[in-house]
């Protein structure tokens, strides 16, 4: 080849990424670097470190979603530098919460007239939905103490143990105690009759789950709105009911509309719903909704002034973009009560082939019910050799993520594994993953037994080894151990 002129030292060009000196040297970790890199080197670098993350798509642990069309992407994209909270300059964004809100409360059969706009507000997620919840809930209660002189210091939250880990943030950072109703085998919701029992006089509010987070099962709400109105009327107590619908209020509406769960219940006060999972929008929206205006104390809220109209906010954050909620706006309208039925009809009916498939191998009892969040939460028949833990570490060879975690007291002998069935997840992938989960199976039945059983500062390992695969086994059996006690909260 012929070069028609010599490249000089300062001909770019020439300088490839991967040759140039920004490959060669290890990245700073701890102190920004004293000098800049070109943009194209920064972004290679970063990208090519990215690679090893998981693939989103092939991410069956989390109820978050991974797909958009391309004209919501682009929407995201044009308007990924607005503020949210500069409500002066961007009205129309504003507007377009509020219809937001308005539209989810009325799919929550709020008690509006139809041009009445409803009581609520677009969060980060459903945990800061749950805080604004929560803290109204609190206030409620301390004002109706406070006017009866009666103590004010020892709130409590009646919930199943299954909750999400965001009402245990809620307990402690907002000082408030968190009565959990125990689980059982085979039972792994709240039983609303125990729940019931444990309403005090200083419960703020009962926390029913639809679609809990371990196996999607919807909780019972109007048997516990039913036992909570007698005892309230036994004991002059007006204790209310926060729905936690974070991953079910955008699929009850639509598959079980029937089903009775939300403001149709005179005590459900307020609902959450997680924009970000059913709502299909990328992560970062939640919301919540009250059912009067009277539930929301009026002190928690701060007005903005806003084009000389009252902006009324309640909100953890001031700063946070504008995308996801502008993305919220364009489902609702883009896909409407059809398209959302479609959606979540798609999801159940790639759950019941996934659920099939995996009866059909003889190995698993399904911990899912068919009512509830469409996923799939199985454990083994026979972990005499093996664990949930092993199929979900080994699965991930063929690119899938499959949690398994233990379940919360009084059931956490049972292990289970979980797969979430998002919009993107297709039938066609439901099948392909059977058929991993088979050819799993079939390495695991090969292998001798590396189940090792960790109780307290004992780990004792079964298979006896030479002692170099010994000492290994015991070093890989310490690192499961060790990721095995985190994996209760790696589902979200
Ligand atoms: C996901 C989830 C949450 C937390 O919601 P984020 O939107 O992730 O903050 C709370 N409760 C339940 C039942 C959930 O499934």
């Amino acid at each position: 080849m012929v070069l028609s002129h010599a490249a000089s030292d300062s001909d770019v060009s020439v300088h490839s990424t991967f040759a140039s000196r920004y490959v060669r040297t290890s990245l700073p970790r701890f102190k920004m670097p004293e000098n800049s890199i070109p943009k194209e080197a920064a972004y290679q670098i970063i990208n090519d470190e990215l690679m090893l993350d998981g693939n989103p798509r092939l991410n069956l642990a989390s109820f978050v979603t991974t797909w958009m069309e391309p004209e919501c992407d682009k929407l995201i994209m044009s308007s990924i530098n607005k503020n949210y909270v500069d409500m002066d300059e961007y009205p129309v964004t504003t507007e377009l919460q509020n219809r937001c809100v308005n539209m989810i409360a009325h799919l929550f059969n709020a008690p509006l007239g139809e041009t009445e706009t409803a009581v609520g507000v677009g969060t980060v997620g459903s945990s800061e939905a749950i805080m604004l919840a929560g803290l109204a809930f609190k206030r409620k209660w301390q004002n109706k103490r406070k006017a009866e002189g009666k103590p004010f210091d020892k709130p409590n939250i009646v919930t199943g143990a299954n909750v999400q880990v965001c009402w245990e943030k809620f307990a402690r950072y907002f000082e408030v105690e968190l009565k959990e109703v125990k689980l059982s085998e085979g039972y792994y919701v709240m039983d609303p009759e125990k729940a019931v029992e444990m309403v005090d006089e200083n419960t703020i509010c009962v926390a029913a789950i639809l679609g809990s987070t371990l196996n999607g099962e919807f909780e019972d709400v109007k048997l516990l709105n039913d036992l909570l109105v007698i005892k309230n009327k036994e004991t002059g107590w007006d204790t209310p009911i926060h729905v936690d619908a974070a991953s079910g209020g955008f699929i009850a509406p639509f598959l079980y509309p029937e089903l009775e769960w939300d403001f149709r219940l005179p005590l459900v006060k307020s609902i959450n719903v997680s924009g970000h999972k059913y709502g299909l929008v990328y992560a970062g929206i939640g919301w919540v909704v009250w059912r009067n205006k009277e539930d929301l104390p009026e002190e928690l809220i701060f007005h903005i002034n806003y084009l000389g109209a009252d902006q009324p906010t309640f909100t953890l954050n001031f700063s946070k973009g504008s995308s996801q909620v502008i993305a919220q706006y364009y489902q609702l309208i883009r896909l409407g009560h059809e398209g959302y039925r479609n959606v979540m009809e798609n999801c159940r009916e790639n759950m019941v082939v996934l659920r099939e498939g995996l009866e059909k191998t003889g190995r698993f009892n399904i911990v899912s019910k068919d009512e509830g969040v469409p996923l799939v939460a199985f454990s083994l028949k026979d972990s005499s050799s093996h664990t949930e833990f092993e199929i979900s570490d080994m699965i991930r060879r063929y690119g899938w993520i499959v949690p398994a975690y233990t379940m919360p007291p009084n059931a956490q002998h049972i292990t289970v594994l979980r797969v979430v069935i998002r919009e993107d997840f297709s039938r066609t992938l439901a099948e392909r993953l059977v058929i991993d989960i088979e050819k799993v199976m079939r390495e695991l039945d090969e292998l001798p037994s590396r189940k090792s059983e960790a109780n307290g500062d004992n780990l004792m390992v079964t298979v006896k080894k030479s002692d170099m695969e010994k000492q290994r086994e015991v070093i890989n059996g310490w690192k499961k151990f060790v990721s095995d006690r985190k994996k209760t909260n790696g589902i979200c």
